[in-house]
């Protein structure tokens, strides 16, 4: 692909930029208070969405900017390097909204994509269970029909933001006599049915970012169902394939900041003569580079045959490796000054162990890589 910027490409980062200087929304407040943190986070959204920069990939008709994949890109991009954190609905504007936008009706789109763009209303994702997190398809929780409802009973666990959120993107079973993968329905389920109880679960980090979904017959409506009965593995890979290609840019961004900020604190601190430190620099600048130009490649088979490739697994695995080691270079090379409580590297590197698990674990991405990329036969 072709690196340089053509002229509205270059005209898109430059107007972006000057917004992003007149409106940099600051430094979200410390970890510690989650609410004060997602309030911040949300005042954000409306700001970018005034500006129109909440969601630059979403067609002109539903309030976006109908920007091409390279503008998506530059908008994450230029997004990392002012140092702006993601919005609150973060899982609305870049997975739910999508998804709608494919599998919607037209009273659904309608319906949903503007709270969403706007932070009204925020998502979150129900997918994983206590038995089926990589085996998606083999998930319990189940949905029965009920005259013009559905009642849903189970249980999804680690469900990013449900504190906050008002919908959800639930997978059930609705057909248990199917192979596992056609017996699947996608709801949008009101997260504030009395039916849904909301678990907090503790991180090592001592944040509770995500939580367990406890679902005791939840009513949802047949105007809830999105993309039709029985078709939800499609509509979910939808939301999937959405949630890989989506973050690429951003997170390779924030690994290449923390890096610079880790050159500078060890430049403070003079430890950039020893060669065994400048050598692991080394090391971490070419793996941040090879990132952002495998994060290209991808755009390009995006280009190319419309949707993400398997290549996008290998830039969300070597992401996750990468920012694991980067977080623990910081660490050995700063000292236990830097991995005391409350300090931003601690956070940095209790955090990092979640990344070859969240989005899909390391060892599902390499068996993708071997089969789809390199061709190798298929694993059992
Ligand atoms: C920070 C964070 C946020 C998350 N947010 C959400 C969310 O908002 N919504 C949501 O639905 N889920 C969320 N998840 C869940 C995440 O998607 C799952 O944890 C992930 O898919 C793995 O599933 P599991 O935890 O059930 O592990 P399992 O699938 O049980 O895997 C256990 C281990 O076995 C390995 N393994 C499994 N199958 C294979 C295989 N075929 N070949 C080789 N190895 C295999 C795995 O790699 C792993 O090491 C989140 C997870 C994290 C860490």
């Amino acid at each position: 692909m072709d690196l340089t910027f053509n002229e509205t490409e270059t005209e898109f980062r430059d107007e972006l930029r000057g917004w992003l200087a007149d409106n940099a929304p600051g430094d979200p407040p410390d970890r510690g208070d989650e609410d004060e943190r997602y309030a911040f986070l949300r005042d954000w959204q409306r700001k970018l969405a005034e500006g129109g920069w909440a969601s630059v990939h979403w067609p002109v008709e539903y309030g976006g900017r109908g920007a091409t994949l390279t503008q998506s890109a530059i908008f994450f991009e230029e997004l990392g390097r002012a140092g702006a954190p993601l919005p609150a609905n973060v899982l609305g504007l870049l997975l739910a909204g999508p998804t709608i936008m494919i599998w919607g009706t037209d009273e659904q789109k309608e319906r949903y994509l503007q709270p969403i763009l706007t932070a009204d209303e925020i998502w979150c994702q129900g997918f994983s269970e206590p038995e089926a997190g990589s085996d998606l398809a083999s998930l319990k929780t189940r949905a029965v029909k009920d005259g013009d409802h559905w009642v849903v009973n189970g249980q999804k666990v680690w469900t990013s933001g449900a504190q906050y959120s008002k919908w959800c993107m639930l997978v059930a079973r609705t057909d248990t006599e199917v192979p596992k993968h056609k017996g699947l329905t996608y709801f949008l389920m009101d997260m504030e049915d009395p039916g849904v109880e909301v678990a907090p679960l503790r991180q090592i980090t001592g944040e509770p970012e995500f939580n367990e979904l406890f679902l005791n017959d939840v009513r949802i409506p047949d105007a809830n169902v999105l993309g039709g009965v029985g078709n939800g593995w499609k509509v979910a890979l939808t939301t999937l394939m959405n949630e890989r290609a989506g973050l690429a840019f951003f997170l390779q961004v924030r690994l290449r900041q923390l890096l610079d900020r880790l050159f500078e604190e060890a430049g403070r601190r003079g430890l950039l003569d020893d060669p065994v430190v400048a050598d692991k620099f080394g090391e971490l600048h070419l793996k941040a580079e090879i990132l952002r130009l495998t994060a290209y490649r991808g755009l390009t088979a995006i280009e190319k045959y419309g949707v993400p490739g398997p290549e996008g697994s290998l830039t969300k695995w070597m992401w996750s490796e990468t920012n694991q080691q980067l977080t623990q270079f910081a660490a050995d090379l700063l000292g236990p000054e830097a991995i005391a409580s409350g300090d931003r590297w601690a956070y940095e590197l209790l955090r990092a162990r979640g990344n070859s698990i969240e989005g899909g674990t390391t060892e599902i991405l390499k068996n993708i890589v071997a089969e789809r990329v390199l061709g190798l036969p298929k694993a059992r």
